[in-house]
């Protein structure tokens, strides 16, 4: 009998609950290892002051059912050990007919920490879904919701969720239905979808634009059930897209329709603007420049460089800033344009530096207006002063014309009574030479202050020019003078007088050799220009200094002396030529030559008519 009870005590010492047994006055009769180690051995003293450390019996106590043959199941947790057990207690009927109550105590603590910590979890995912603000949603594959988060609601103007759960998401939600059927295979596909753009009706049926982020839900052999995932409204977003992309449309427009070139690079000297002005000045398009090419290339050689330093010092209207600099461009053609550039740094909101834009004025034509005014002035000066002149000289020239000619003729008589190998005919033949020579003189007032009227007819420069080398050949032999001419073929015929082109040319020949006493060379050429003729004259000779360049057309200035010039040559030609609707321009290099450039139109002037190329017959 012992050893039947040795047995069975390791039998209850072995299993894992505790176990203890109470007669009817509540002592305890035995206690197992575990609920030794539970609540130290209790063996002869009363269960309540064992296990609840009390005199009186435990809040949760049974006994008296169990003493009645009853078996009893409930939960309790004991404060004294901190712990939560399962309680089974079933009477226990002894060889002497009293009943013993057995306890069975099941530590269930762990589970119900486990279960605590869970329903703390899903009350915080619970709260999560609630109250956060993007929409949250379960769904069926076939297209209802099983649950949904107020946001959700919200967004879709719902007012409770028992009736969003109604809805068919194909045809209640999706604006178009097909838009479902595609989010279905490429969640279906891939087992996840992100950021699907998708249009959505509202309850009222007002679309609005929404993302959806979703993975599939399985079931537990793997077959989809539906899908979860969340909401977000992009409303706002595409409204502040379209508002940014207003502005920025709206800049784009204003930068385009300036009148003036505008452009602007980053740090690099990548292009990223270049407007309409900028494409039709510089000749480059904006495909060409955008992002393809260096802002430097429409600036001469290393002014980039400069024109940074330029914006960056505060000397040019603060630091950041250049104000109407004057700027050489560089066209597409390599042409060079004048402007002004007035340009800017582009800085980021932490004020560093990220692009410069700049603006120019091109200034080509007002240039170009003031070069010809400035042109036209000086000649309307150069007009007045011949006209003077030739009032004055006229007068003169009529005076002493006659006096003159009548000492010439004076002259010649008396040649005739002097015999020549007379020493007193050489006096004379002296005195009428220089009477001579004043007589030419006069001749050369009277035609600066009243140019021959002479008839003018359409004919070729070449033949003068050749006659006059041919008649002065010897002179200019005789001078050192070497002749070359470049005349250019078929060079049409020009409506002009011929003997003031005689003149003109003669004049030029006489000052050239005047220019030229150690001799040199006279170079003549003639070309075609558009719709005029140049005659260029080039001589070796001592040039002229710059400080009489804009002189020498003056009727009376000379560097000569009083035997060779009287500084009406040049006054004269002039005359000439600008009666023949021409100009004429020089360039001189002092101690190197000069070359005179005649130019006459070839049209007829006021006619339109235009000159041969094929000489007729003289
Ligand atoms: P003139 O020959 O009587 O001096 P012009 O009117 O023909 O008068 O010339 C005016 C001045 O222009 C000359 O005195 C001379 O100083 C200068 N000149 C004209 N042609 C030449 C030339 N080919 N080389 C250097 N100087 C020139």
């Amino acid at each position: 009998m012992d050893k039947e009870k040795t047995m069975m005590s390791a039998l209850l010492d072995s299993i894992e609950d505790g176990i203890y047994i109470i007669d009817s006055s509540y002592t305890i009769e035995y206690m197992n290892n575990r609920m030794i180690e539970l609540f130290g051995d209790g063996t002869g003293k009363k269960c309540h002051k064992i296990i609840n450390d009390q005199e009186t019996l435990c809040p949760w106590c049974h006994a008296e059912d169990v003493f009645e043959n009853k078996q009893v199941k409930l939960e309790i947790y004991i404060p004294k050990i901190d712990k939560t057990f399962d309680l089974t207690e079933k009477p226990l009927e002894k060889p002497d007919g009293t009943i013993s109550k057995m306890s069975f105590f099941r530590d269930i603590s762990a589970l119900k920490h486990r279960e605590a910590k869970l329903r703390e979890s899903e009350e915080k995912y619970r709260n999560l879904f609630e109250h956060v603000s993007v929409g949250i949603y379960i769904s069926s594959k076939e297209g209802k919701f099983l649950d949904a988060n107020q946001a959700l609601l919200d967004i879709l103007e719902y007012d409770s969720k028992e009736e969003f759960l109604k809805i068919d998401i194909t045809t209640d939600l999706y604006v178009r239905p097909e838009d479902r059927r595609k989010f279905q295979k490429m969640i279906e596909h891939d087992g996840k979808v992100k950021d699907y753009e998708v249009e959505f009706k509202k309850k009222n049926g007002t679309p609005i634009i929404v993302s959806l982020t979703a993975n599939v839900r399985y079931d537990h052999h793997g077959n989809i059930l539906g899908y979860q995932g969340i909401t977000v409204d992009q409303t706002q977003r595409y409204r502040m897209e379209r508002k940014l992309k207003e502005a920025h449309d709206f800049m784009n427009k204003i930068i385009q329709s300036s009148p003036n070139p505008i452009m602007a690079a980053d740090l690099k000297g990548n292009i990223i603007i270049w407007n309409r002005a900028a494409e039709k000045t510089l000749g480059y398009s904006a495909g060409e420049t955008i992002g393809k090419m260096p802002i430097t290339k429409i600036y001469p050689e290393g002014v980039a460089k400069k024109i940074m330093k330029m914006i960056r010092s505060p000397e040019h209207g603060g630091v950041g800033m250049l104000r109407a600099y004057p700027m050489l461009y560089v066209r597409k053609d390599g042409e060079a344009i004048d402007g002004t550039l007035s340009a800017a740094m582009i800085y980021d909101d932490e004020g560093k530096e990220v692009a410069t834009v700049g603006s120019f004025v091109d200034l080509t034509e007002r240039i170009e207006m003031e070069r010809t005014l400035n042109q036209t002035q000086q000649q309307l000066l150069q007009s007045e002063k011949l006209a003077a002149m030739g009032r004055l000289t006229s007068q003169l020239a009529h005076e002493l014309n006659n006096p003159i000619y009548g000492i010439m003729n004076t002259l010649e008589l008396l040649k005739t009574e002097i015999k020549p190998d007379n020493r007193r005919r050489k006096l004379l033949d002296m005195s009428l030479s220089e009477t001579v020579r004043l007589g030419d003189m006069l001749r050369k007032m009277l035609s600066f202050s009243k140019p021959d009227q002479e008839e003018k007819n359409f004919a070729d420069i070449n033949t003068i020019i050749e006659e006059m080398i041919i008649l002065h050949e010897k002179m200019l032999q005789e001078n050192s003078i070497r002749v070359a001419h470049e005349l250019a073929e078929d060079l049409p015929h020009v409506y002009i007088s011929k003997n003031q082109m005689r003149q003109v040319i003669l004049n030029m020949i006489s000052n050239a050799r005047d220019a030229m006493p150690e001799g040199g060379t006279l170079h003549f050429r003639t070309s075609r220009e558009k719709d005029r003729v140049a005659i260029e004259i080039t001589d070796t000779g001592m040039g002229i200094p710059e400080e009489h360049v804009n002189r020498i057309f003056d009727s009376f200035f000379t560097t000569k002396d009083s035997v060779k010039g009287v500084g009406l040559g040049l006054s004269v030609c002039y005359g000439f030529i600008r009666d023949h609707g021409g100009d004429i321009k020089v360039k001189s290099q002092p101690e190197e030559g000069t070359t005179f450039t005649i130019i006459l139109p070839i049209e007829k002037p006021g006619s339109g008519e235009e000159g041969n190329a094929a000489p007729p017959a003289p």
